[in-house]
């Protein structure tokens, strides 16, 4: 079994990143941040340690973890580029901050990562009540580089191999939960560190449940079948649905439920584009359903971003006031759940360029 690091992928861009972020602190009525979410300190700083906080003020970043971290933490900052200029300090309980924050009373925390004792705690340390932000490294994370959409690109690339393996099992009397195990098998060996969430196998009346688990119970002809399944390659996640008929599409209702879903996906796809209104994106793939008459067995937002987390922003929804930006790596995924009966959704991950999209997953979508 190989998963050693795919090879050929070009550097992370770490070093703007912090002074990116320290672009937004002003407007966000802070001298300071402290950065404790963790996959906002490793966007930051290279560093994949699941303890540690950021400093980031106008001219240091001091990334204080414990030490278990000693030898790791400084290999990779360093290894994210020679000028990501981050000092790293030992320290199991941020008591550093009193002495960084230095009297000033404009400390930022970041309101969706800092538990409220945290909160408490970190006042009594600056002497003064933290200011909450929200969103501020979430938002720069929203437009992907180069780097980054090379490693989502190669975990997409692994998961249109995997199904591609698996797809010949995908068979009346086999199992989801073995199919679920037989793609994550297939990315491991594929070059994925990881998959990117739990696999999602679901036939027949499973199949209508948008986050159903792999079950023990065998597929049978007729079925449909959802696999929603993604890769992890350099901490970067992709996200992939394909819907099947056991035995081929036919003519019936599921060949109507496969078809119909699909025509709502391109219509969202067809949409994505620099500058477009994400809840436009969503609105295409609600009318094509409505028109359908399957509005109502849509119960979920269209799209969400994919990056280090599996989900994170944009989300593209009804309710979303952005707009699409070009570097922004997301999912269109509309799906049709009938109770009873079954579900298809078709998902894939797409890069928004000046002109339109590309595509990142590729896997036919023959089902
Ligand atoms: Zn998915
Ligand atoms: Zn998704």
């Amino acid at each position: 079994m190989s998963n050693g690091p795919v090879a050929g992928l070009p550097p992370l861009a770490v070093a703007d990143r912090l002074d990116a972020l320290r672009a937004l602190l002003d407007d966000a009525g802070v001298d300071a941040l402290l950065v404790t979410g963790t996959t906002n300190v490793r966007y930051l700083t290279g560093f994949t340690g699941s303890a540690g906080s950021l400093w980031v003020d106008g001219w240091r970043a001091v990334l204080m973890t414990d030490g278990r971290y000693g030898d790791q933490a400084p290999a990779q900052v360093a290894g994210a580029g020679a000028e990501v200029d981050v000092e790293v300090v030992g320290s199991s309980d941020r008591s550093p901050v009193t002495a960084l924050a230095d009297g000033s009373a404009r400390i930022g925390l970041e309101a969706r990562s800092v538990t409220w004792s945290e909160q408490r705690r970190l006042a009594n340390l600056l002497d003064g009540d933290p200011v909450a932000t929200d969103g501020l490294v979430e938002g720069l994370r929203e437009v992907k580089d180069d780097g980054e959409v090379a490693r989502i690109a190669a975990a997409a690339a692994i998961a249109d191999r995997a199904l591609a393996e698996v797809r010949p099992a995908l068979v009346a009397g086999a199992v989801e939960a073995d199919l679920a195990l037989a793609l994550d098998h297939a990315m491991r060996t594929g070059g994925a560190s990881d998959r990117a969430f739990e696999t999602i196998v679901a036939g027949g009346p499973n199949s209508a449940l948008p986050h159903a688990r792999p079950g023990s119970r065998p597929l049978a002809d007729g079925d449909l079948v959802v696999c929603d399944f993604g890769a992890v390659v350099d901490g970067y996640r992709s996200d992939m649905t394909r819907s099947f008929r056991i035995g081929g599409p036919g003519s019936g209702r599921e060949a109507d439920l496969l078809s119909a879903v699909l025509d709502a996906q391109e219509a969202g796809l067809a949409l994505v584009a620099d500058g477009v209104p994400l809840a436009e994106v969503d609105a295409a793939c609600r009318t094509s359903l409505d028109a359908a008459g399957l509005g109502e067995a849509f119960t979920h937002g269209t799209g969400h971003g994919v990056g280090l987390d599996i989900h994170e922003g944009p989300a593209v929804s009804a309710t979303a006031t952005g707009t699409l930006r070009v570097g922004q790596v997301v999912t269109v995924e509309p799906g049709a759940y009938l109770g009873g009966f079954g579900g298809v959704r078709w998902e894939d991950t797409v890069l928004v360029t000046a002109d339109g999209h590309r595509a990142l997953t590729r896997s036919p979508k023959d089902p």
